[in-house]
């Protein structure tokens, strides 16, 4: 079921009456922005004060622990709306935006964040929301609420790597009649990309390949952005897996020679959200390109991955 309508309604009634929401994507849509330019790929810089809440909110298990989670319907301001959707998730308008309309999709459970068991619920929600693509932060790439699970979503055509995938070369892994799974590194960072005609076929090639990623010592998933959107025209599946090494970078925090960026989802898809007027007047190509090289796993760490799935996928048979 197409919840565009349902959404537009939520987002339009928010921005006049809750003030906070308002001001915020009144304030996003005069942002100062910059473009660089990384190889086949664009990186739009966008220079968003209020995403600082996010980019240096501290998820340790013991802050964690202290604060009110802004995810718990009990701790929303009475303001904060929701359209349900599904047996337990929440849609609502996220109150500090990147996109020109941002949703958050959470949990209505205080469960932790983890991908096992909602790979086909990100898939359904992409076509329920077409006029989006939904994304998921892995507790340790970007989420800065890993002990409660959700999705966001953002506006479609506002992340430039959505419209590069689909020219970019790709190593196919898997090909079938439903449509297939391949491997892209020419876009400055690692990523497998998916497309489908059918939610099933979807769900098994990122099964399958999540199931191959290494999960880090003390995590319970492989590391990983995913941005993941339904084409209305072409009626069409695609997902897009980023496999992380690091969480933060080295030069993460504040002052001279740091960046306050901590890169999620969003970014890999190439639209940054820069809380320091520093940081958004000075950022390179090449800091950009170094800060991809040093989160994100590299072709020759996922050679395994890579030379695997096909094998593996063989002995699996067809879909
Ligand atoms: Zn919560």
């Amino acid at each position: 079921m197409d919840y565009s309508k349902a959404v537009d309604r939520l987002i339009a009634r928010q921005l006049r009456d809750w003030d906070e929401a308002g001001r915020n994507y009144a304030a996003l849509a005069s942002a100062s922005v910059r473009t660089l330019s990384l190889g086949e790929s664009v990186i739009r810089l966008q220079y968003n004060p209020e995403r600082r809440r996010s980019s240096a909110a501290a998820i340790d298990k013991k802050s964690l622990s202290r604060r009110r989670c802004f995810l718990c319907t009990e701790h929303q301001p009475a303001r904060q709306k929701a359209i349900l959707w599904g047996d337990h998730y929440k849609i609502q308008v996220n109150p500090y935006p990147i996109f020109s309309r941002h949703l958050t999709i959470a949990d209505l459970r205080h469960v932790p964040q983890r991908l096992a068991g909602r790979v086909g619920d990100m898939l359904q929600l992409a076509a329920a929301l077409p006029e989006f693509v939904v994304f998921y932060n892995g507790p340790q790439c970007g989420a800065s609420a890993p002990d409660h699970a959700h999705f966001q979503a953002g506006a479609k055509g506002e992340m430039p790597l959505c419209d590069e995938i689909l020219h970019a070369t790709t190593r196919l892994l898997a090909d079938g009649d439903e449509g297939f799974i391949g491997y892209v590194d020419a876009l400055g960072r690692s990523l497998f990309t998916i497309e489908t005609t059918t939610l099933r076929a979807a769900e098994r090639y990122a099964l399958r390949l999540l199931d191959l990623l290494p999960v880090p010592d003390g995590g319970e998933e492989p590391m990983v952005n995913v941005l993941c959107w339904w084409d209305r025209a072409e009626r069409s599946w695609h997902m897009t897996i980023f496999p992380r090494r690091k969480h933060r970078p080295a030069c993460y925090g504040e002052g001279e020679g740091r960046l306050l960026l901590s890169p999620a989802s969003v970014d890999m898809g190439g639209l940054w959200a820069v809380p320091e007027e520093k940081d958004f007047e000075s950022l390179t190509s090449s800091q950009v390109q170094a800060l991809f090289d040093e989160l994100c796993l590299s072709r020759d760490e996922l050679a395994p991955v890579i030379g695997g799935y096909g094998q593996r996928w063989e002995y699996l048979g067809p879909l």
